[in-house]
């Protein structure tokens, strides 16, 4: 496995390859989950890359930009595991040599959820990404359903932009009591941790609702928020039913929830300060973990 800190090295390395190319951007700290995208990527092209970048521009100026963790040997080991042909790992001025000046913004999809509590995030990630698949030019590039808006959002520019690439969404991958792995669960104690699979029980319990019959958007919301809300020492950004693909907040309209649209819930919560992210659809099947956990 080759690893790549500039721009110029990454296009020749590249353009040495033979077949296509998946590309698996992450912002390192990795884990089973980002393996999971990887070996996906193996069995969809013939190359591998991988990109580790903490991208300063997603960050708010009180998040965890200079904590996240950040360990390349780590990663880089859990690269060549997966196959991974590279390993792109640029420093922030390689991505952002002085004088840069353009931003992409994606209207609409950024106005709910995590948009309005964190300002510039997405601008962030969209300008990102963008520049990521315009330097490694993949055939493909996988992203986590885990982050769902991220997700449209990434698929709204590929389209509006006229990208070549197929972006492929990958299930969340969760731990055995439910939680969805993420390199922000580092920030939790024991405690919180065994308090945080709360999460995945209080979106199940929408979704058992939703099997039932309940196309209530705020009857669902209040069913996941009441347990969300018995979590110690935290706070909720937001527990949303939302529509798949507009992310439209179904609470704000008067109807039931049509069948032919389906449902999304997705939530935020800072647990012991540590900002989780998790959602699941619910006209969709139960993920393994979670049907091994539903809550009474
Ligand atoms: P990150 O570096 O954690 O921000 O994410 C890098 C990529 O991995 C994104 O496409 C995420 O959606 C994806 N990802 C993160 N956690 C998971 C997970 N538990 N299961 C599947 N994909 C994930």
């Amino acid at each position: 496995m080759k690893i790549i800190h500039t721009v110029e090295a990454l296009r020749e390395a590249r353009a040495a390859l033979s077949g296509t190319v998946a590309l698996v951007p992450t912002m390192g700290a990795l884990h089973a989950g980002h393996q999971t995208l990887m070996a996906q990527g193996r069995q969809l092209a013939d190359h591998v890359i991988a990109s580790v970048f903490v991208n300063p521009t997603q960050f708010g100026p009180n998040e965890d930009f200079n904590v996240y963790p950040r360990d390349l040997d780590a990663d880089a080991r859990r690269c060549e595991e997966e196959g991974v042909a590279i390993l792109f790992a640029p420093t922030p001025d390689a991505i952002y040599p002085p004088g840069f000046a353009t931003t992409i913004h994606v209207a609409g999809l950024t106005d709910g959820l995590c948009g309005p509590w964190r300002p510039g995030h997405f601008d962030g990630v969209a300008t990102v990404v963008a520049k990521l698949l315009l330097i490694v030019s993949p055939d493909l590039a996988i992203f986590g359903q885990k982050d769902y808006q991220q997700l449209a959002v990434i698929r709204r520019i590929t389209a509006d932009l006229h990208l070549a690439t197929k972006i492929v969404g990958a299930p969340t991958v969760r731990e055995a009591d439910g939680l969805a792995m993420s390199s922000r669960n580092r920030y939790l104690t024991p405690v919180s941790r065994a308090q945080a699979t709360k999460l995945s029980q209080a979106m199940t319990r929408a979704w058992v609702a939703w099997q039932a019959g309940e196309r209530d958007a705020a009857a669902l919301v209040k069913l996941a928020r009441d347990l969300v809300a018995t979590i110690p020492d935290s706070s909720i950004d937001y527990v949303e039913v939302v529509d798949p693909d507009s992310l439209s907040d179904y609470t704000k309209q008067a109807d039931p929830i049509p069948d032919a649209r389906g449902a999304v819930i997705a939530l935020a919560v800072r647990v012991a300060g540590a900002r989780l992210i998790d959602n699941l659809r619910l006209d969709g099947p139960l993920p393994a973990p979670l049907a091994h956990h539903i809550p009474s």
